[in-house]
């Protein structure tokens, strides 16, 4: 069969455009933000988990101003819970009104969790975890992200190692260094390939670097712009 010119660029047109709705995520990319704050993005879906927040709330992580000019449009934001390090009203409010996107948090849980049903291959389950402040309780939800078949998971800001205790095969694990420390006192296992300890106070940085120097799977997250990258690809 002679293909004369339009067909050929019909064929070629009709070739690229399925190769693009068959592309398949290649890896899931984690970049971390300061405090409980992440990035993460499939390539399609644009993720932040407790971010923004307000720079340098209670002495913890401060970030550029310029990060949040960086935000993708329409983007899902996570929250654990609406402490200043973690949420700012404010921050969001100027983000979502420039570029759109959905919140959601301790007060929009059953439509976070239905998120799964409108994104291909994602699924988010919430832990009512908890967090008290001097004996004071805050809603505080931790996490399990599902998403191309990798498990993620948020601890956000909760003392109590149970809960993350009773999750299995984790990809990866985000958690405090004090849900670190208390789940080892309880003899409490991780099942995490990979952990990452976040919202280290910027005095816990360099002991934290120390204690993590020699762990493989084990590692802190303690600059603004550190990358995790969970390869999908089966090899
Ligand atoms: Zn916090």
């Amino acid at each position: 069969m002679k293909l004369n010119y339009k067909t050929t660029l019909l064929i070629f047109t009709l070739t690229f455009i399925s190769t693009l709705a068959f592309a398949q995520a290649k890896e899931i990319k984690i970049e971390f933000l300061g405090n409980c704050g992440l990035y993460m993005t499939d390539g399609q879906t644009n993720i932040y988990t407790d971010f923004p927040y307000k720079s340098g709330a209670h002495g913890y992580m401060e970030f550029e101003e310029s990060e949040l000019d960086s935000i993708k449009e329409n983007s899902l934001f996570i929250f654990t819970h609406k402490h200043a390090d973690h949420y700012s009203k404010k921050n969001l409010k100027r983000v979502m009104k420039e570029k759109g996107g959905q919140a959601f948090g301790v007060s929009n849980i059953a439509e976070l969790e239905a998120l799964g049903e409108t994104i291909a291959d994602f699924e988010i389950k919430a832990f009512k975890t908890d967090h008290k402040v001097f004996g004071i309780s805050f809603k505080h939800y931790s996490y399990l992200i599902t998403w191309h078949g990798k498990t993620i998971y948020l601890s956000g800001d909760t003392t109590i190692p149970a809960t993350i205790g009773r999750v299995k095969n984790i990809d990866m694990a985000f958690i405090p260094y004090w849900l670190y420390a208390n789940a080892k006192d309880q003899g409490i296992t991780i099942d995490a390939k990979e952990t990452g300890i976040y919202h280290l106070y910027p005095a816990e940085i360099e002991p934290a670097e120390r204690l993590f120097k020699d762990k493989d799977n084990q590692f802190p997250l303690t600059e603004n712009g550190n990358i995790i990258r969970l390869n999908l690809q089966k090899d």
